[in-house]
């Protein structure tokens, strides 16, 4: 039988499993018959147990520390993709004001029909949105049309739409202006060119 001093010094490296299969054998016979040594194995194991599980919530702890940043990187990412989403939708859908030197304006009386004719000359589309301008109420409480406000805008040409137009054409009758003061209004980024019954001919 060997020694307790020997196998209390050997019982560290039997926990991790160092040992030789002989040597080990010779350690378990001895801690079947030594309750001091076999008192001494179980409190090395306990605590070797618990260094153990201290080194895995380690583990766990830097794991829940790279998810946390995969995360933040995760929003950064998706945030960066909705900003170029919302400059494509600007560039394509929404587009920006035009300039007076990027388009060429025409207008010509037809009959009782005036009309004007926008072209885009920087190679972009052209997206021309109107709207009917109200005047002040009457007496019976209606409003009535003046005009109309045209906003023409330029846009990148869409690879997704194909080909777009740069030209767009907007007609009124002479009659309409002739009606009190109503009056088509072109308006550009540097300003706005009104068409009244005085100036139609231009
Ligand atoms: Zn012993």
């Amino acid at each position: 039988m060997i020694q307790c001093h020997i196998v209390q010094d050997l019982l560290p490296s039997c926990i991790d499993g160092l040992l030789s299969a002989e040597t080990e054998h010779d350690i378990q016979q001895h801690l079947q018959e030594c309750e001091k040594c076999r008192a001494l194995h179980a409190k090395l194991s306990a605590s070797i147990d618990h260094a153990h599980l201290h080194a895995e919530k380690e583990d766990i702890n830097f794991l829940k520390k790279v998810r946390r940043k995969t995360t933040a990187k995760m929003i950064t990412g998706f945030a960066v993709l909705l900003l170029i989403f919302a400059l494509l939708t600007y560039y394509f859908a929404i587009g920006s004001p035009v300039r007076k030197t990027d388009l060429i304006y025409t207008t010509d009386v037809t009959e009782d029909l005036w009309r004007i004719h926008l072209e885009l000359t920087n190679g972009k589309a052209l997206l021309v949105k109107t709207e009917t301008i109200y005047g002040e109420k009457d007496s019976n409480g209606i409003k009535p049309i003046i005009g109309k406000l045209i906003t023409p805008h330029e846009l990148l040409p869409s690879p997704l739409l194909g080909e777009e137009d740069t030209s767009f054409m907007y007609g009124s009758t002479i009659d309409s202006f002739k009606n009190g003061d109503y009056k088509v209004i072109l308006r550009l980024e540097d300003g706005d060119i009104v068409f009244t019954s005085d100036n139609l001919g231009q």
